[in-house]
């Protein structure tokens, strides 16, 4: 049987303010428990809420962003469910009428091909407090300083047909939010999580299969192993002859499964209602251009920009774009190199990706600055060191021995360039290995290659390469 796989995505995207959505508290991360829930996070009786316009402002970026109607008037809902951390008894969300909706955004599946991605809406709410149960024994400890943080709750429509479609979404929705600098997006702290929605069909059947939703995953690797997993499941579920339930499951990074968590049947009714304590959100078009005039360079624009600037591919601008921080570190690179895009965009997404990746480094903590980089690349340029030695230097920068004229100074790393130096040397190694010789005039051509690695040996690679294949091959010719 040939399955297609449906994925819809439900992001929760921790705003980066300063105070909570309803209160004055503080959402720093980190602070002893309890310590930053004030009366109104409490739900203490009495209190009322009182919006922090900070957080419409963060969700209109994000709707103008992503191409969606930033809406005049959004309404909050009660979502009425009894949890031991929710301390009201409800959580304050968007049911109806939420602040964002029908957007989209473009999504690369490979190379050359793109799939547009619906966001149905995004709404904003308050998050709720933590249950401990890890320093506990036969008892929960409750942490309400997470109570009544920002939430924008990003919600895809049904459009991802793999686990890879799901990720490259998430990691767009990650890098945009970081651009517009509504989220840190920090994932190990909670701060960027998902849902996500997995059913499979018949190839060619139109109506959806049934559902199931795997819950707050914090990662790129788990959303992808999580999906995949799932998919296998219930295709084993379909073809054994059984039926997927629709369900919540939670996914079980050490051993790689899901497993359920509440069936629909147990599931909550909400009994959403508009909240009483709160006015509906107004806004008008004034506040929305004065958002729009605000907004940074987005990451397609940037990546379009960096195509036509420093003639890069689609692919590569794709990756240099993909974090801010990357986008930044690249093109102050470029700065520093005299201009050099191509080269730079090789360096970055090779060398230095590559070492950042090995010592698991962000590219903010690089301890080869955009400036060492760009005065090495300098160097290429001009002839100073080839290609190959430049990694030797890179390497050098990298363990913190000084910049690119440092090292090629202290290390004698310094390109010959000197033909008259070449030529004698080609003659030694021809001189010294007459049999290749003898073959390679018999018409063994490849040996070219062979004299060239010789001459490359003797000089420790620090010959100008050009120079000795143009020397080699007049030297064979004579
Ligand atoms: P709920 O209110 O129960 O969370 P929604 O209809 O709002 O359900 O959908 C939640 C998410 O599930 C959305 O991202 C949507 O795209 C996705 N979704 C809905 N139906 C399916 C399906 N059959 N297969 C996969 N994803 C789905
Ligand atoms: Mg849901």
């Amino acid at each position: 049987m040939d399955w297609e796989v449906v994925i819809g995505l439900e992001i929760h995207a921790q705003l980066a303010t300063r105070s909570k959505i309803f209160s004055g508290a503080s959402t720093a991360y980190g602070a002893a428990p309890n310590t930053q829930a004030c009366a109104v996070d409490l739900g203490l009786p009495g209190v009322l809420p009182v919006l922090n316009a900070e957080v419409v402002r963060m969700a209109a970026k994000f709707g103008l962003a992503t191409h969606a109607t930033v809406a005049r008037r959004s309404v909050f809902a009660r979502k009425n469910y009894f949890y031991p951390d929710l301390p009201k008894g409800y959580q304050i969300s968007q049911y109806e009428l939420p602040v964002v909706h029908d957007g989209w955004i473009d999504i690369d599946v490979n190379e050359t091909e793109t799939r547009r991605i619906g966001i149905t809406r995004a709404h904003l709410e308050e998050d709720a407090g933590k249950s401990l149960h890890e320093d506990f024994h036969g008892e929960t400890g409750i942490d309400l300083n997470r109570a009544g943080t920002p939430l924008l709750e990003i919600v895809s429509e049904p459009d991802m047909r793999s686990a890879a479609e799901a990720v490259a979404y998430m990691k767009k929705i990650h890098a945009l939010v970081r651009y517009l600098e509504i989220c840190d997006g920090n994932m190990q702290e909670g701060s960027f999580r998902c849902d996500a929605n997995v059913s499979i069909r018949p190839r060619g059947q139109e109506a959806f299969g049934t559902r199931t939703e795997i819950k707050n995953i914090n990662s790129f690797r788990f959303v992808e192993r999580a999906i995949n997993y799932e998919i296998e499941r219930q295709i084993e579920v379909l073809e054994g002859g059984g039926a997927v339930v629709q369900e919540t499951r939670l996914y079980d990074a050490d051993r790689n499964e899901t497993r359920p968590m509440r069936s629909k049947e147990e599931a909550n009714d909400y009994r959403y209602f508009p909240d009483p304590d709160l006015l509906p959100v107004e806004i008008d078009q004034a506040f929305i251009d004065a958002v729009e005039r605000d907004l940074p360079e987005l990451p397609d624009a940037r990546r379009d920009r960096f195509m036509t600037q420093y003639g890069l591919s689609h692919f590569d601008a794709g990756v240099l774009t993909s974090s801010r921080e990357m986008a930044d570190f690249y093109e102050s690179t470029v700065a520093a190199a005299g201009g050099e895009g191509k080269l730079s965009a090789n360096w970055v997404m090779g060398e230095l990706s590559g070492l950042l990746n090995r010592d698991g480094k962000d590219i903010t903590a690089s301890p080869v600055s955009p400036e060492l980089l760009g005065g090495m690349l300098q160097r290429i340029s001009d002839g100073t060191i080839s290609g190959k030695i430049a990694k030797q230097v890179f390497e050098a920068m990298w363990n913190g021995e000084g910049d690119a004229d440092t090292v090629i100074d202290r290390k004698g790393l310094k390109q010959i360039t000197d033909s008259g130096a070449i030529e004698q040397m080609i003659r030694d190694v021809l001189q010294a290995n007459p049999k290749q010789l003898e073959q390679y005039k018999a018409g063994q051509e490849k040996l070219f290659g062979f004299f060239v690695g010789q001459v490359m040996k003797a000089t420790q690679g620090k010959a100008n390469p050009g120079e000795v294949n143009k020397l080699l091959k007049q030297i064979l010719e004579e």
